[in-house]
């Protein structure tokens, strides 16, 4: 394929290690999130070497990807289940992340069929306005899960910074602490889980302002991408170019800037505006909009910029910078939302890089994955 994301499972590593003890130094557990990359098991397995012991996705899918490829830690679902999922997620899920009534009874109706209990996380609501019982509504909530006899509240969560944007702050994760302690009051036991929130919540973690109780947060990107989520900031000591995306050139030409000719839409329906450089070099690589959106890359190569994409052409002004052939290949670096989209692009070849050598992967997403044993967590030899 004329375009591949790679993905450095080194770097990964040692940014799973550098987030672990950061966030252990404050009392807090690290579930590594693997959404981003659709479960992927040598990406999973790069966190748990990294010294990550749960891991979590948002899809079930995702998840049995991991599993059927033997990651044998802790996993739990993020996205609260869907009814028509109950079954299921009892036989292939230690925890679940809930917040409506009908859905827990299913899932306890289910686990008991299959004689389990299954372990539930109440996700409360404070003010990013996603999943989640309002904070008044929780003990409430726990009084008829109570009752329940195949599932086990072990503990309670929230989501920010995601919908509504919302910062985490001491006043709403506090909110989240005093939903705790009224939980062990009335129940007279502990909540294994405190659960934070995301990425998001790492800023008032390095910050020493993170409620005291607080004692797990679920994180994908920041782990990832190594930045901050909030500042788009690189995390101290962290890799931020853990992805890197590599296309062909496929023309170089000198064009002037301005286009020809009375100007209607682009192709997307926009109407181009471009600004009169002169003449430039002109780079096309084999990249576009199925791939990836160009405006969420940046060119390595210092002096290259990117000038728009159609479909399948991204065309770069490579006026100011080193040149190559045809033929020779254009890096770039990759955001949350351009890792996304090029990991589900199936024109996007992925790669992962062990030991500094490239290693193809022969599939993409869970649906059309060959299947490859991981023969232990330490073990790299299937790659
Ligand atoms: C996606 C997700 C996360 C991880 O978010 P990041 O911003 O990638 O750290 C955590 N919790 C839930 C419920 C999620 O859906």
């Amino acid at each position: 394929m004329v375009a591949s994301i790679t993905i450095d499972l080194q770097k990964l590593t040692e940014n799973a290690d550098k987030m672990v003890s950061m966030c252990a130094a404050r009392g807090v557990e690290v579930l590594g999130v693997t959404k981003l990359v659709c479960g992927m098991p040598q990406v999973a397995q790069a966190m748990l070497e990294g010294g990550v012991t749960q891991l979590g996705d948002s899809r079930l899918e995702n998840i049995q990807r991991l599993q059927r490829n033997g990651v044998d830690c802790p996993i739990m679902l993020l996205r609260i289940p869907a009814l028509s999922e109950v079954n299921e997620i009892v036989q292939t899920i230690n925890v679940s992340l809930n917040s409506e009534l009908l859905t827990i009874t299913a899932l306890s109706n289910a686990a008991l069929r299959h004689k389990r209990v299954h372990d539930i996380i109440i996700m409360i609501e404070l003010g990013d306005r996603r999943e989640g019982v309002n904070p008044e509504d929780f003990i409430a909530l726990c009084d008829q899960v109570a009752i329940l006899a195949g599932v086990r509240i072990v503990g309670i969560g929230t989501n920010l910074g995601c919908l509504g944007g919302v910062l985490p702050s001491s006043k709403n994760l506090g909110r989240l602490v005093d939903c705790a302690e009224s939980f062990e009051k009335r129940y007279h036991r502990k909540l294994r889980y405190i659960s934070g929130g995301n990425s998001s919540s790492l800023g008032l973690l390095m910050a020493g302002q993170l409620p005291g109780g607080i004692n797990h947060l679920r994180i994908g990107a920041s782990l990832l991408l190594g930045r901050n989520a909030l500042q788009d900031a690189p995390l101290p000591g962290m890799h931020t170019d853990v992805f890197r995306l590599q296309s062909e050139v496929i023309e170089i030409k000198k064009k002037p800037s301005m286009p020809e000719g009375e100007i209607g839409l682009d192709a997307f329906g926009s109407k181009p505006v471009f600004e009169n450089k002169g003449m430039q070099t002109r780079y096309i690589v084999s990249l576009g909009r199925l791939d990836v959106n160009p405006a969420e890359l940046r060119a390595t190569e210092h002096g290259a910029t990117i000038i728009g994409a159609s479909s399948d052409h991204l065309v770069l002004d490579m006026t100011h910078a080193q040149s190559c052939q045809v033929g020779g290949q254009l890096e770039f670096d990759m955001g949350y939302p351009a890792v996304l989209q090029a990991m589900i692009s199936p024109y996007v070849k992925k790669r992962i890089l062990v030991n500094r050598s490239q290693i193809d992967c022969s599939d993409a997403m869970p649906f059309q994955e060959v299947t490859q044993l991981l023969s232990s967590k330490r073990n790299h030899a299937f790659y």
